[in-house]
């Protein structure tokens, strides 16, 4: 059968896998980014993101998370590359409000997930570092980790490479009918994926950007105590905060433990702002981590970062067909979840792509709703 020529537009964790998956499948893929994959300004950047099954009721994203877990620990074992670190996440459920902590254990009874729930006495006697006084209870997923996210992407660029892909240099635009253009001419393809991650809203200002919104998300390093490893992803797992709209990741690599309080709607020019993190941010993040993790206090912030996320109103992903381009599929919408899925997803846009089975029903660009944080996998 002839090879079907395919250009994935967008060089981030969805574009990169996606392109992998297709060029594994046997397609001839051209990979176009306007920067360099691995690039500062992409959502997928940083050191590392958390890989996590905990999705609140959600069992969809629960066993993807579940599966793409063991497609990073297949990845490793193919290139030899340390892309996760298995530490555990701890999620803290704050009293009065543990909707989705008790809907997580149940979700993880149904499809055999392993963790622990923690009294806040054993939360304190197993990780000390925690101040948990207003803490009811807290789940511990110790197959949960961390992905060292700009060795993910490069890896995945590299494998895309030599498994015959290619990866060109340029800037993908639309015309008036939100047709793919570069260089002023139409793209020609058999299949064009759109993985543009936050840009795909002004690349297609009519379908896209009514169902999205752009948000920054500040994080902060704080360096780790003189001579101390209590900090170290070792012996901390990561942590999702929701009581307090934070979570974080131990010191990964010499890292630093990352912090980050959300802020929602934090505007960001993703093409003019420079990725420095706000006062604001600091000041929230700082006193969040006087009020968590008292034992870093006095510490110093040794790096930050300033990113996007692109949220749909149900968190949902996008991986649906352009309404007017038969032949355009867009992939994205991230949601600030979609790193850890990314060889899942990828592989599913793949298939999609090439009309093995049709999108799912949560992806598609019509009927998006806002969810109450009871159905929402992010619990807000
Ligand atoms: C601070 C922060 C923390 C997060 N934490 C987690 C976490 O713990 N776990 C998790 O799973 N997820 C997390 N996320 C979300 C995750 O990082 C994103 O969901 C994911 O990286 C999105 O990948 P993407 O490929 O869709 O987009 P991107 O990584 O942004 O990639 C898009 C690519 O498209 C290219 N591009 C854009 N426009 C054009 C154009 N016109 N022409 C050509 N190329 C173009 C860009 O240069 C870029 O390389 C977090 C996000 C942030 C910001």
């Amino acid at each position: 059968m002839a090879r079907s020529n395919i250009i994935v537009v967008g060089g981030g964790i969805a574009g990169a896998m996606t392109a992998l998956h297709l060029q594994r499948r046997g397609e001839q893929v051209t990979l176009i980014d306007r920067w360099e994959p691995g690039h500062s300004r992409a959502a997928s950047t940083d050191y590392n993101r958390v890989i996590r099954a905990i999705s609140g009721r959600d069992e969809f994203y629960t066993r993807w998370a579940r599966e793409s877990r063991a497609r990073w620990l297949e990845l490793m074992a193919e290139t030899g590359q340390r892309l996760m670190y298995e530490c555990g996440a701890l999620i803290l459920a704050t009293e009065g409000h543990c909707d989705w902590e008790d809907a997580t254990s149940e979700t993880f009874d149904r499809v055999g997930v392993p963790y622990y729930r923690f009294a806040p006495e054993e939360i304190r006697n197993r990780f000390p570092q925690f101040k948990v006084d207003e803490i009811k209870y807290a789940l511990f997923e110790p197959e949960a980790g961390l992905l060292m996210a700009h060795r993910c992407v490069i890896t995945t660029i590299d494998l895309f490479r030599k498994s015959g892909g290619i990866v060109k240099r340029g800037t993908v635009n639309t015309d008036g009918s939100e047709r793919p253009m570069l260089d002023g001419l139409p793209l020609e393809a058999d299949t064009i994926i759109i993985a543009t991650g936050a840009w795909m809203a002004e690349m297609f200002p009519r379908t896209i950007k009514p169902i999205s919104a752009i948000m920054g998300i500040n994080v902060l390093y704080t360096s780790t105590p003189d001579g101390s490893d209590a900090f170290d992803m070792e012996n901390m797992p990561c942590w999702i905060d929701h009581g307090q709209g934070s979570f974080g990741i131990p010191s990964s690599e010499g890292s630093g433990v990352k912090a980050a309080v959300v802020i929602p709607n934090t505007p960001i020019d993703i093409n003019n702002d420079e990725r420095l993190i706000e006062r604001q941010s600091m000041n929230k993040t700082r006193q969040y981590i006087r009020h968590r993790l008292p034992g870093l206090i006095g510490e110093r912030v040794v790096d930050s970062k300033f990113n996007q996320v692109i949220l749909t109103p149900d968190t949902h992903f996008i991986v649906d067909w352009h309404p007017e381009h038969e032949n355009v599929l867009l992939a994205g919408g991230c949601s600030g979840h979609l790193f850890k899925h990314g060889p899942v997803f990828g592989d599913f846009v793949a298939g999609v792509a090439c009309r093995d089975y049709g999108t799912a029903e949560r992806f598609k660009i019509s009927g998006r709703r806002k969810l109450t944080p009871k159905e929402s996998p992010s619990g807000r």
